[in-house]
């Protein structure tokens, strides 16, 4: 088991993908410090769950990544629990869509702040720690929308491109301390939250669940199948592993050939 002895600390992995890289990483025996939004008790049956099927320890923090302070709070936390981050994952995030000019300014900046500027905080807490063992692994999973873009998701856009950039400034900051830098741009992925809106598709589009899924969701996607949680998860299994120490600074698409195009 390769991450064993290593601490995990994944945003937003009470469920979807960050959730899937968390029992990645836990099979592969590292020790997982989960966070992310949701019902208490179903956050700790996840945490209860990922301690009994693979023997780690599994804590929980409740840090909101609208909060700078409470980010802090959470790499101190792994670091105090744990002696130290050895994982980070910036996973967490959110979406809206909006033509610009009626784009709410508050729904804007909290794309902003949820899924950019969280990483900036989460990375400058947790170097040190990485520095101190000259070992470390931050993923930042970005998305096909770090590479291009589609009408109506200017925030959502603007912040994935900018976590690709902050990906390869930090990658050559660090890049002599044994830590790598990587991002996972994925395509369209099949998690609940993709689940859960086909019916409403299907009722305002008047179209067939498969309908909606190869000519809506998966329009831009040639494979016309979805990236699957796992796949996520196991790319970013792989980056956390030696066979990956001179990876870094690469923005990697796991997108069915979306951004070929
Ligand atoms: P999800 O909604 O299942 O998971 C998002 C996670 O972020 C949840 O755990 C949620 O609680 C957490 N979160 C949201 N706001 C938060 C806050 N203020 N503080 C702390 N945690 C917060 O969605 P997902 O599809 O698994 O998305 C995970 C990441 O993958 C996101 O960054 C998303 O942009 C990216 N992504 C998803 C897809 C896709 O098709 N699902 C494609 C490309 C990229």
């Amino acid at each position: 088991m390769h991450l064993t002895h290593k601490t995990a600390v994944i945003t937003g992995s009470s469920s979807g993908i960050g959730l899937a890289v968390a029992r990645e990483y836990a099979k592969n025996g590292a020790n997982i410090v989960l966070n992310g939004l949701g019902d208490a008790k179903e956050i700790e049956s996840i945490r209860h769950q990922i301690e009994a099927d693979f023997k780690v320890k599994c804590l929980y923090h409740s840090a909101n990544m609208l909060k700078p302070e409470e980010i802090r709070d959470m790499i101190a936390y792994a670091v105090g629990q744990f002696g130290g981050v050895d994982l980070l994952v910036n996973n967490a995030g959110i979406q809206f869509v909006s033509p610009i000019e009626e784009f709410p300014d508050d729904k804007f900046d909290a794309i902003i702040a949820i899924n950019l500027v969280s990483s900036f905080h989460t990375i400058k807490a947790a170097l040190p720690s990485m520095k101190k063992s000259q070992w470390g692994r931050i993923i930042n999973i970005a998305s096909a929308h770090a590479l291009v873009a589609s009408p109506y998701k200017s925030a959502y856009v603007a912040a994935k491109h900018g976590i690709a950039g902050l990906t390869k400034t930090v990658a050559l900051e660090v890049a002599t301390h044994g830590i790598t830098v990587n991002a996972i741009a994925p395509g369209y992925v099949w998690t609940p939250l993709v689940e859960k809106q086909i019916p409403d598709q299907m009722k305002s589009r008047s179209m067939t669940e498969e309908e909606v899924k190869e000519k809506v969701l998966l329009a831009a996607q040639p494979t016309k199948k979805f990236v699957t949680m796992q796949d996520v998860a196991s790319m970013a299994g792989y980056l956390a592993s030696d066979a990956a120490s001179s990876i870094t600074g690469t923005v990697m698409s796991i997108d069915g050939g979306w951004t070929a195009q």
